[in-house]
């Protein structure tokens, strides 16, 4: 299939190149030079710009920093280049309301369009192994399920256009919210004076089990190797982890929902990133809270 494709970042590039190893025709576009010569040298073919991307594309992926990105690459240079009928596929972690707001400009234009935003991070788009939360009509949803199932371990439908946007920054604060807890819980263990591998032992046992804990144990040497156990360097970026914050805030004031959980872990990584560590792993926050691990590589 020929797909267009604009985003070659961190996440697409590595996207981009599992299409081309699908047996897809890529065509990929990034206004950064480096990011698309990358891109070219795993197989895809370069164009001039955006809408040339996706000029006969008979499918577009996008992955974008934010929704203003989103928007504007979409109205001003997407929506005039594609052929009418094309599938369109955001991949890019965007706000539920732009979204669903782009979405509607395209069917408005007669295109198919899902939110597809990803869990997994750079290593999972590289290795095909990301999981996708996909918003939008069940016709729209089975033409993208084997595009996506390229770049994927699991395609999964949420529902209506925005729903992926939904799950995604939801699953996302139910993440935050229990690596901050976690990270309190280990930290007061070892001020009891427990040793923080016997903790481990007990809670991954117990009710206090999270992922978290049990998959990405933010104190280095106990449970299995994570971002811990190297420096706290690669992984989930903290002010990654803090953008889906944000996105999950604005939306529940949207929503008139009370996240106070949310809203403290929001609070929290601000804070931590202020402080010099929104590059580091988000486990990292573990140093901010307790003082007594070193936050700075
Ligand atoms: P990135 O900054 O590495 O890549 C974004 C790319 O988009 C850049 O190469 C940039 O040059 C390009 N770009 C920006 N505006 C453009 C335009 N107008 N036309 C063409 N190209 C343009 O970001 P990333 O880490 O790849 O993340 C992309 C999205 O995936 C974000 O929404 C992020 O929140 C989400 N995400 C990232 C991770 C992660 O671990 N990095 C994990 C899950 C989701």
């Amino acid at each position: 299939m020929k797909i267009g494709f604009v985003g070659l970042g961190n996440m697409g590039g590595g996207m981009a190149l599992n299409l081309v190893k699908g047996g897809h025709e890529v065509v990929a576009f990034d206004l950064a030079e480096d990011a698309l010569a990358r891109a070219c040298a795993g197989g895809c073919s370069a164009a001039a710009n955006a809408g040339a991307a996706v000029a006969g594309a008979e499918a577009v992926v996008t992955m974008l920093p934010a929704g203003r990105h989103v928007a504007a690459v979409y109205r001003d240079q997407l929506f005039g280049a594609v052929p009418a009928g094309t599938l369109l596929i955001d991949c890019s972690t965007i706000d539920v309301a732009t979204a669903k707001a782009v979405a509607a400009d395209a069917e408005a234009r007669s295109h198919a369009m899902v939110d597809a935003p990803v869990s997994g991070g750079i290593a999972a788009a590289a290795g095909g192994t990301l999981t996708f939360m996909v918003g939008g009509t069940s016709q729209a949803f089975a033409r993208a399920e084997p595009i996506l199932q390229a770049m994927g371990k699991a395609v999964i439908h949420a529902g209506e256009a925005g729903s992926g946007q939904a799950a995604k920054i939801c699953n996302n604060m139910v993440l935050g919210a229990t690596m901050i807890a976690t990270c309190e819980a280990l930290a007061l263990a070892r001020r009891l004076g427990l040793d923080p591998q016997r903790f481990y032992d007990i809670a991954s046992k117990a009710s206090g089990q999270s992922w978290s804990l049990t998959s990405y144990c933010p104190l280095p040497g106990v449970g299995p190797e994570s971002p811990a156990d190297r420096g706290y360097e690669g992984g989930f970026a903290a002010a990654l982890m803090l953008k889906d914050l944000k996105l999950a805030i604005a939306a529940a004031h949207g929503a008139d929902a009370a996240v106070p959980m949310g809203s403290a872990a929001e609070s929290l990584y601000q804070a931590f990133a202020n402080t010099g560590g929104g590059a580091r792993d988000f486990s990292a926050i573990i140093g901010f809270l307790d003082g007594t691990l070193p936050t700075a590589p």
